[in-house]
């Protein structure tokens, strides 16, 4: 019962925040009579008093009837199933001079393709296999009360006892992030990262306190590791924004196979050194079979951003800054917050660290010695009072327009200990994270309205720019020279794009694989193959403490709780005469403003009554009542408003 009430509440406290896309149209023409065993609401469920319990049980009390009828209802936007990509149209299926029953290698992407967020990649040889991240996602702005996506690991929970690893390439959410949610799903299998990427890890796992420890063994850049009878995996230094970043390099029966992690070239990076040419120059002379290549940053042409005109861009801002500097960050950029430190100790500014999750990855940053700060520089929020505002810069989480994050608190004036004035500067150092563009914009926007300095990345490069662009994956490709190209870690757009870049290199179009999480690639030393069947990939959402409960049916109720709210019926029915004891109660929330609506209340009370006694069974058949009830009076108030608010019909005996 409560989690119900918590789930209307979530909806309810949402509804005045234009977040929720109206992208399901389909869903809001009047319900047609002949297609549907009864008129009614679209999309209330049959159940929706019990659908919040879970998809199981809600389907185990509809009717036979109601199955169909929910059937009929349009796929969440969600679920809509994406065109076929077009490109290898041939290459679906065993090639007819492939031998039936050969062993191929397989890559299997869970996550990743066409999306930024919940990386995880597969590679399947005989029965060992290896499992690259393992990260999580923004939820869609569709999504109400969602936390995180994370990746659908079905297709390896049958085959645990084979996984021989979980490779972590480096600490960003999008990477790790989904560590506490998946690996006991994974059987517990070793984790292989590097020294920061650990530390990150750990940490987060500490918020689990109820999960076992990790099995984490410690590699860097030159180590290679046996795993399983078929895999030998060398790992190498790569550069990104944040320092410890690992490629990961197989060797299998088949071929070589490179996974790239998220990098970019150079020459200047922080706490950190440059990458290693002459290494990658090697792998390509050894041969490589497949690169898996980050497309992030594949439609920007050039070479990605040095960490130091990061650095540079910046240092412009601290001269010009007056008053308190303010930026807005992930707790994982290291570098970035590494760089704020040395530039506030430059220019004389204390830095205090806001958010809980920002201030504990410094803290133990600071420990393993990624980030450096001198003494005296940080204060706590407590002291911030004792210095004057030209003297401060103020880190904190919530560049992503995150609701609960320091700088959405700031800005809303909710914030204890900060607040801000004309003379402020803010500074958006982190790109946006496609689908959070409408609520860093609101950000910008309130911040523009209170008359603050804004630098954000579109601006100045200051932004992430953890990615390699055109000129730095074209480098990447004449150094390793793959017989196949795979792109990942992108937007479809990127892709493809990154799979032109292929081209433009002379590589043939048959051997660019564009792919989409889930589809399971087969390769051997010639060439590759789509399997016929693909590895579960619909999403798997994370919300408080459930993981994958949250299914559809939960979704959609949130979904048109959010959209047309809610319309609570509540009837006193006497058993023995069947007739209705004073005037039904109705509640709405979201729906329509009920003082104002007092005559169409009226006409739904008179319908309420009419279809509770005509009901001529005894007992009372109260399931069937609440169906009718639902459903006509749905199709009443869709008929009198062209809305479909989710009907809930409380029926007390007396
Ligand atoms: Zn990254
Ligand atoms: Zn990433």
């Amino acid at each position: 019962m409560i989690k119900k009430e918590e789930t209307i509440k979530k909806a309810e406290d949402n509804s005045s925040e234009p977040i929720f896309s109206r992208a399901q149209t389909n869903e809001r023409h009047a319900p047609r009579k002949e297609e549907l065993p009864r008129p009614g609401p679209a999309t209330a469920p049959a159940n929706a008093a019990t659908s919040t319990i879970g998809e199981q049980g809600g389907a185990r009390r509809r009717g036979k009837s109601r199955n169909k009828f929910n059937d009929r209802r349009p796929k969440l936007a969600t679920q809509r199933r994406l065109p076929p990509t077009g490109i290898h149209e041939g290459k679906m299926g065993t090639p007819k001079d492939v031998e039936a029953g050969d062993d191929t290698l397989k890559v299997i992407p869970l996550g990743g393709l066409g999306e930024i967020g919940k990386n995880m990649y597969v590679l399947e040889y005989k029965d060992d296999i290896i499992v690259i991240d393992a990260g999580i996602k923004f939820p869609e702005e569709n999504m109400p009360g969602i936390d995180w996506l994370i990746p659908n690991t079905k297709y390896l929970e049958t085959k645990t006892q084979n996984i021989r690893g979980l490779i972590l390439t480096h600490g960003h959410m999008d990477h790790v992030g989904a560590v506490p949610y998946l690996q006991q799903r994974l059987g517990n299998p070793d984790i292989y990262t590097a020294k920061l990427t650990r530390g990150i890890t750990l940490k987060r796992h500490l918020e689990f306190p109820n999960l076992p420890q990790l099995p984490i063994t410690l590699v860097k850049g030159g180590d290679i590791v046996k795993m399983g009878d078929h895999f030998e995996v060398e790992f190498f230094h790569m550069n990104h924004n944040i320092p410890d970043d690992l490629g990961v390099l197989v060797r299998t029966p088949v071929g070589t196979v490179i996974h790239t992690a998220d990098f970019k070239f150079d020459p200047n990076p922080v706490n950190d050194v440059p990458v290693d040419f002459e290494i990658l120059k090697k792998y390509g002379d050894e041969g490589v079979l497949a690169l898996l290549c980050d497309s992030t940053d594949a439609e920007r042409t050039g070479h990605s951003i040095s960490e130091q005109t990061i650095y540079d861009n910046l240092e412009l801002i601290f001269k010009e800054a007056t008053g308190m500097l303010i930026t807005g960050t992930f707790s994982s950029m290291i570098n970035r917050i590494q760089q704020l430190v040395q530039l506030s100790e430059k220019y004389g500014r204390k830095v205090c660290f806001g958010g809980y999750s920002l201030k504990t990855t410094v803290e133990f940053a600071k420990e393993l010695g990624y980030i450096k700060i001198q003494k005296g520089t940080e204060i706590s929020m407590e002291q911030i009072h004792n210095y004057p505002r030209e003297k401060l810069t103020i880190i904190a989480t919530g560049a992503q327009g995150e609701e609960n994050a320091q700088l959405m608190r700031i800005i809303n004036k909710e914030h204890r200990h900060i607040s801000i004035t004309k003379q402020d500067t803010v500074i958006f150092s982190s790109s946006v994270v496609p689908g959070n563009e409408r609520s860093v914009q609101y950000l910008k926007d309130m911040l523009y309205r209170a008359g603050i300095k804004v630098y954000h990345y579109q601006m100045m490069d200051i932004h992430a720019g953890g990615h390699a662009r055109q000129e730095d994956l074209k480098q990447i490709l004449d150094l390793l020279r793959p017989k196949f190209l795979m792109p990942i870690h992108g937007q479809y757009s990127m892709m493809v794009t990154l799979g032109g870049l292929g081209k433009e290199k002379g590589m043939l179009e048959e051997n660019i694989i564009i792919a989409d999480n889930g589809q399971i690639i087969n390769m051997n030393k010639d060439q590759w193959w789509f399997d016929k069947k693909a590895a579960p990939s619909e999403y798997i959402m994370v919300d408080g403490l459930g993981i994958g409960d949250i299914g559809n049916v939960v979704l959609r109720d949130r979904q048109v709780l959010a959209e047309d709210g809610m319309f609570v019926i509540i009837a006193l029915v006497n058993t023995k005469t069947g007739k209705v004891v004073q005037s039904p109660d109705i509640i709405s929330r979201g729906f329509i403003y009920l003082k104002e609506n007092k005559e169409l209340l009226s006409h739904v009370r008179k319908k309420i009554r009419m279809i509770i006694e005509n009901e001529k069974s005894r007992p009372l058949n109260i399931p069937y009542i609440k169906d009718a009830i639902r459903d006509d009076i749905g199709q009443f108030l869709f008929q009198k408003t062209e809305r479909r608010p989710m009907v809930l019909p409380v029926l007390i005996e007396v």
